[in-house]
């Protein structure tokens, strides 16, 4: 018996170090891809409901490695906010996505906004709404076109540095959404206070609609609640006709979804408005 311990424990401890071991790599193969701009921004237009118009996009990262290929960020972004890494990658998303929007506007393209991703970490910077405004700077567009997605967890800090913060970005005239809107906390007369132009009806209660009473009855109540507030709303990870008649009929102003597009390398979002 003593021997079959020594034995479990030596194959823990090796398991401990293996993945300890794969974490250290993928953390320094991470450094390596920002440094080697390994990472590309692709786009998930954001259209309007009644006639699918596109009236933005999502810029959502990937990382090119050149062994594995196309990673998607649900594989690296939750170790890129442990290590911090995410400050540097997503202010070189936020530049990318910028650079872009200004050769669409020099390609001629119709009038649309950008919707960024902004981690914790990147709220947390006491200089953001500076570092916003240089980059909207450095490529001559008005802040207008720019929309910053916050989740609830980052709001319900409830901290005074969170809402000064809040208060310069919509001082710029940045749009501010919330990201996965239902699966927080966030009060409604929290919500009430706080400088927010739109809510993302998360995709977990988007996935049950129409035949889930309870995420058809979310998401309604989330419309209502957010068209009293005066904040638009845009339903996430529309997939189906039938989502998008339910959500149209509940008064929902946008959505973002395979229905319309997956998301697209930069190049193909001219194609997507040529085809409507
Ligand atoms: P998110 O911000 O909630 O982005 C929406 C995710 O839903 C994207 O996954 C998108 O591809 C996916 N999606 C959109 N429509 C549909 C649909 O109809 N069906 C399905 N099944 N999925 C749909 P993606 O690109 O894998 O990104 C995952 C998450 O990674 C994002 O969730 C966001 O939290 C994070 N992320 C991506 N890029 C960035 C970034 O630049 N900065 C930060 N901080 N986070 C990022
Ligand atoms: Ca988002
Ligand atoms: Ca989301
Ligand atoms: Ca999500």
């Amino acid at each position: 018996a003593k021997a079959q311990g020594r034995n479990t424990y030596r194959y823990y401890m090796e398991s401990l170090t293996r993945a300890a071991n794969a974490r250290l790599t993928l953390e320094s193969k991470l450094r390596h891809a920002l440094d080697n701009e390994e990472f590309i921004v692709y786009f998930q237009p954001q259209v309007s409901m009644s006639d699918e118009r596109i009236l933005g996009v999502e810029a959502l990262v990937r990382w090119q490695d050149p062994q594995e290929g196309l990673v998607q960020p649900g594989r690296f972004i939750p170790l890129a906010e442990e290590t911090r890494l995410i400050v540097p990658l997503g202010a070189w998303v936020l530049r990318q996505s910028c650079r872009q929007m200004r050769i669409w506007r020099d390609a001629g393209l119709p009038p649309m906004t950008l919707a960024v991703n902004l981690s914790i970490q990147q709220f947390a910077q006491r200089d953001l709404a500076v570092q916003v405004a240089d980059i909207l700077e450095t490529f001559d567009l008005p802040s207008s076109c720019l929309e910053l997605e916050l989740t609830e967890s980052m709001l319900m800090q409830n901290d005074a540095h969170g809402i000064d913060i809040l208060n310069e970005l919509q001082e710029l005239g940045v749009g501010l959404a919330i990201d996965d809107f239902g699966t927080g906390y966030s009060s409604l007369a929290y919500l009430k206070r706080l400088p927010i132009d739109k809510l993302k009806i998360d995709k977990s209660f988007v996935d049950g609609i129409p035949t889930d009473r309870n995420d058809a009855e979310i998401a309604t109540t989330i419309i209502a609640m957010a068209h009293n507030l005066k904040l638009s709303v845009l339903a996430e990870g529309v997939e189906t006709p039938e989502q998008r008649a339910f959500l149209q009929d509940s008064g929902c102003d946008s959505y973002q979804g395979y229905l319309f597009s997956r998301p697209v390398p930069a190049e193909s979002i001219e194609a997507l408005f040529r085809r409507t």
